[in-house]
Order: structure tokens, then sequence, then C-alpha cells
């Protein structure tokens, strides 16, 4: 939402892309021209623009200049006699880093206020959409406690105010913690709007953390000063050798020819680059966002100032927020990019799912090969491999032994009970039963390895063999330093190394790698009940990947080619809805939908009593009732905390009914 100036404006920014504008209400009202032009004709006619226009209710001026001379109720009321679409009432916005007395005082008033022009439009029966606006300084309990009391409101849009002085101050890092914690405990359905964040460089971490609109004066602001957005930061006009881009003004002036002109002439044209430049960010997040990768943009432009990669990293802090909003599946590749990558969700859900998978009895860690690793993965010989002993004394008792003492010819791994796991940054360990699963395929990282991510796949891999009974970890693998073996052997209390003799088989089953693949995407046991009888397979002819699996020749699911993800048939339904207990996998629906569920039409958010609480948008979910009969299944389109938060909109892309 670009700011209009009421009286000033001259740039029209809709021909950049504007569909909605900001502008103050207490500015209007303050000059006796504007006022009687705004209540006569509306604001729209003012500002000239038909499209939603929201208006600020004065709180800006009240942190700089003091006091406004207009109460909370008067504001509202002005901004719906002027036809305002989204208002707000008077919040106080408390500048970062005050006393926390101080900071308490004014949400009390913030919060009131908010309350009192929530029920205030509601007695009125105002039409006017309203803005409620998160306080609470860069204290966290109070922005948490903030947003959860506004949450109670019906209110209509919830900004998050007073981050202006963070980001002047480039304390991107401080609002990373105030935005997350507020969003955290904002309500899903409702917008959220990130006041004042108006440089482009942080629009798509803006976005990341949740946020749907900002607004900004940053377009004439920086060009009344004669400086130049742009995704990579600020650019002063007097140092510029060169245009910083491609747009319009950039092709068509040099600086010579920019730094020569009037004052005003050159203040537009440079408002017109920076309008250009925040628009044109706003398109590249929305095709990230639907390409998959809006991380990968995020991280790229944290690179353009270090305060900005403080803010990434202190994103990571909050994965587990972040990953309940991931979806299991996107269109592109993971990139790895830099050491913040290995904060991603897919990441903290890949390692989340190997803690808590059933495990064997031993593990053999093989070093990266081409991918798929089940396919290029070669022989070895237990030479190749160095064996640790998680439970000496066991193996010793076990073995007949003294404690301490180990018998390398007598010392016996069991290959038939272990899990074959490649070693992988930033996956860390990969089954190879379920190596073609989205993103342990479908990711990049750079064959240079840095040290920030050996460390954290060492960290991970030795604390995850403590589960295990004995692991092989192969020497290729410490041979090419993926691995610190000094590490591993001081933190170890024993080291075998095997005799060379036998050579390893690497165990390639289709029916163990289905029945992984449905654990890993359903949950732990799944597989053997979804994957029960005399199990078949249909392959595609051009690459061998496996397409349908049939059980006593009836289709259980199918397995999509690009994230190896298995899409449910009906008998498939069926057998997981016996499988899992309720709510796992499930959503359910109250009476009213139910005829339509089994119908086979797709269910809607406001219908859904509860759902599991793992559910990711672009899921596999059974639909089912209150009794927990199964209704119908198909595709989830939002997460979980979304499904049981909107009040709109479709939830579940229905596939089949059960009955139809
Ligand atoms: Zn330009």
């Amino acid at each position: 939402m670009p700011v209009i100036h009421p009286r000033k404006q001259k740039i029209d920014v809709k021909k950049h892309g504007a569909e909605i504008v900001i502008t103050n209400a207490y500015l209007v009202y303050k000059d006796e021209e504007l006022k009687s032009k705004a209540i006569s004709e509306g604001i729209h006619k003012l500002i000239n623009f038909e499209g939603p226009v929201m208006t600020d209710s004065g709180s800006f001026q009240l942190s700089v200049y003091g006091d406004v001379d207009i109460n909370n109720i008067e504001v509202i009321e002005f901004q719906e006699l002027i036809k305002t679409d989204i208002g707000t009432s008077l919040d106080i916005p408390t500048a970062p880093y005050v006393d926390k007395e101080k900071a308490e005082e004014d949400l009390a008033i913030t919060l009131k206020r908010a309350k009192e022009a929530v029920e205030y439009k509601e007695a009125n029966n105002i039409k006017m959409l309203l803005n409620s606006v998160v306080q609470g300084s860069t204290f966290l309990d109070l922005r948490e406690y903030c947003a959860k009391e506004l949450s109670k409101l019906s209110s209509d849009l919830y900004p998050i105010g007073a981050v202006v002085p963070l980001m002047e101050s480039y304390k991107y890092a401080d609002l990373v913690d105030v935005v997350m914690t507020s969003v955290h405990n904002l309500p899903d359905r409702v917008p959220r709007h990130l006041m004042g964040a108006g440089h482009p460089m942080i629009f798509a971490l803006a976005v990341a953390m949740g946020c749907d609109l900002f607004d900004s004066a940053a377009y004439i602001l920086y060009a009344e000063d004669d400086r130049f957005l742009t995704t990579r930061g600020t650019y002063k006009l007097e140092n510029l050798q060169e245009m910083p881009c491609s747009c319009e003004v950039c092709t068509s002036y040099t600086p010579d020819e920019l730094r020569d002109m009037e004052k005003e002439e050159r203040t537009l044209l440079i408002a017109e680059h920076n309008l250009h430049v925040s628009f044109a960010e706003l398109r590249v997040i929305r095709q990230a966002i639907a390409d998959g990768n809006l991380m990968e943009l995020v991280e790229e432009r944290s690179r353009a100032h270090p305060m900005l990669l403080d803010a990434v990293r202190r994103l990571g802090d909050y994965s587990d927020d972040l990953e309940s909003y991931d979806p299991r599946v996107k269109k592109s590749a993971f990139f790895y990019t830099g050491s913040e990558s290995l904060k991603r969700a897919e990441v903290t859900r890949h390692l989340n799912k190997l803690k808590k998978m059933d495990k064997k009895k031993n593990l053999v860690i093989l070093p990266k090969t081409r991918k798929p690793y089940s396919k290029y993965i070669n022989r070895y010989n237990l030479g190749d491999f160095f064996v640790f002993n998680n439970d000496t004394e066991l193996n010793n008792a076990e073995l007949g032994l003294d404690s301490g003492e180990i018998n390398l010819e007598n010392t016996k791994i069991d290959l038939n009970n272990a899990d074959f796991m490649v070693l992988d940054i930033p996956f860390c360990l990969i089954p190879l039963n379920i190596d073609e699963v989205y993103p342990l395929a479908q990711n990049e990282s750079p064959k240079i390895r840095d040290k920030d991510s050996l460390e954290f796949v060492q960290d991970f891999v030795f604390d995850f063999m403590k589960n295990y009974n004995q692991t092989l970890i192969s020497s290729k693998i410490i041979d090419e330093g993926d691995i610190n073996l000094d590490n591993l052997y001081s933190e170890s209390n024993e080291i075998n190394l095997y005799p060379h003799s036998k050579e390893i088989k690497f165990p390639k089953d289709d029916i163990e790698m289905v029945k992984a693949i449905a654990d890993y995407q359903f949950g732990n046991g799944i597989g053997k009940v979804l994957f029960e009888g005399e199990i078949s397979f249909e392959k595609s002819k051009k690459t061998g990947k496996i397409r349908h699996i049939y059980s006593n020749n009836e289709l259980v699911a199918n397995m999509r080619a690009a994230d190896t993800y298995f899409v449910l048939a009906k008998e498939g339904a069926r057998r997981l809805h016996i499988a899992s207990p309720s709510p796992k996998n499930r959503v359910i629906v109250n009476k009213d939908s139910d005829p339509f569920a089994r119908e086979g039409k797709s269910v809607f958010s406001k219908f859904v009593i509860d759902c599991d609480e793992n559910i990711k948008s672009k899921d596999e979910v059974l639909i089912v009732n209150e009794e927990d009969e199964l209704l119908a299944y198909g595709k989830a389109l939002l997460n979980h905390n979304e499904i049981m938060n909107f009040n709109n909109g479709q939830a579940i892309k229905t596939r089949k009914g059960m009955f139809k």
C-alpha cells in the first residue's frame, strides 16, 4: 500500500500496480479544505483512487508530536464519514527499547481503544473494516499479550505497529522477534500488516514471517533525499556512476542528467523508480511462493546487509513455528544457500522424523553417491568401515568377554537388522528406503563444504548413533572429511576396525521401500497395514519407477513421480483409516458437511471440528465424521492451524467420497 499524501500526491501509484493505498485520516481532519472535500465527496475522490483505501488514525503524528486533538471514537466516526474502506483506532505506537512501565501503560490504552472501536463499530453497524494494531514495544511478552487480547476482538486486520524505528536503525533481528511473536499469537484468518515496512530489501523476510500487507511512504521520502531503493540496499544519487536498475527512469536518464535537473522533477523520477522496484519485488516474492522457494529468496536478500543476515539467523530460532506452515512438497528443489539453510523447515522436519522413526538394532552410514542413492550406491567391503559400539559392555557380555576387552574376530554385526543411511548435507542422514522422497532427492548443496554444516551434521549424526547398538561408518566418509573422526573418537567409547572379509550388500526391496515411505508420510507403523497382503507393482516403462501399488490386485496407492509421496486410492484410504488412530491423518467434519463429503464434495474450513495437528497444505488426508466413520479422502489446501481458524473457503479438496 503506497502511502498517498492527501494534498501533495503527484505520482499515480496505480500504474505501478497498486491495488490498495493508505492515507492519513488525521492530516485530512486537521486541514479544513481537505476535510470538507473528504466529507462531501469521500476519501476516494479526494485522493483520486478508486480501489480500497486504508486510513491511519493519527497515531504516527501522536508518536512524533506527542498529543493529537481528536479522541478515539471521533477518529472512527470521521473515517466512517469519509468512506474509508479500512479504518484504524487511535493506538499508541510505543517506541522500541522504552521502560517496561511506559510500554505497559501505553499498551493498556491501545487495548482499551481497540476494544472500544470494535464495540462502537458493532453497535452502530458500521461496514468499514477495522485495524487493531499490535503494540508492546520490544517486550516480547507484551507483544504476545497484546496479540492474544486483540485476537479476542473481531478486528478485520492486524497491523504490527511501531516497528519503523527498528527498521530505520537496522535492528532487523529484533524486528524478527517482534513480528514472529506477534504473528504467532494472531489468528491465521485475519491479514497482518507490517506498518511502515517500506524498503523492498525486507519485503521477502516480512512475507516469510507471515505478513500480508505493507505500507510505505519510503518511495517518496527517499526520493526527496535523492536516494534510490533497491533490493540490494539504498543508493545516493551523488554516488551513482550508473543507474541502479532497468526501469523506465533508469533506462531514460543518466545520473548526471538527474543531478542537473530541477529538484522537484528529479524527486518525482526517483520516486517512480522507487515504486517500480517495490512492486517488482512483490512480483518476485509472489512467484517464489508459487514455486515454493521463498526461503531461498529470503536468504539471497539477506546477503544485502549484515543486519539482514542477523535477521535470517534469528529467524532460525523460530524454525518449528515456520515448519508448521511449510508444505511438505514443493515445485522447486531445496537449495542450500549457506549455513542459514540448516534451520529451514525442510531440514527441521526431516531430523524430527528421523528421531521419531522406528529403528532397527544397528546403523550403517554410507557415503554420498549420485542421486538417487539407492540406485547408485556401491557395494562395500566391511574393511571400508569403522565400527562404533554404543554398548561395549553389553556386547562383551554377549560375547563372553570381560568388560573393555574387544575381540575383533568375534564381533558380530547383524546387517539384517540394520538401517542403511547416506550421510548428507544438510539433511544429515537419508535412509536408503526413502531417498527419493521430497526433498531428500530434490535438493542441491555445494560440493565445497562449509564448517557450520559439517559441524551441524556431525552433531546430529553423533547423537543419532546413540539410538543404535552398533554403527558402521564408511571410511570413505572419513577420508573425504565429511565428518570429523577426531570428534567421534573422543566421544565414543571404543572403535573397532572390522577385518577385511565380507562384503556388505545393500538390501533394496520394493515392498520394504513403499512401507518405509508410508511410515515417513503418514506415521510409524502405517506402511505394514497399508501394504498388507499380496503386493504387486506397476512400474513406469520409461523410468522403472513404481507408479501404482496393488494389494491382492486392488489399487491401494499411486506414487507421485515428482516427489515420491503416495496419493491414496479408495482402498488405501480405508487402510490408512484402520491403521492410524483418530485424529491422525484426519479432518473431522460436522453433521452439516457429512452428506456432502460422502458425495465427494470439497470440505470447507468452517465445517471442520478437529484435525491432525501435523497436517500441512498439500497433504493426503482422510475425511471422517464425529463417529470416525470414513466419508471421503483428499488433499489439504491449508495447514492444521489455518483449517481450524479460517471461517471461509475450502480446507480440503476431496478426491473421492467413500459412498460414491
Ligand atoms: Zn530504476
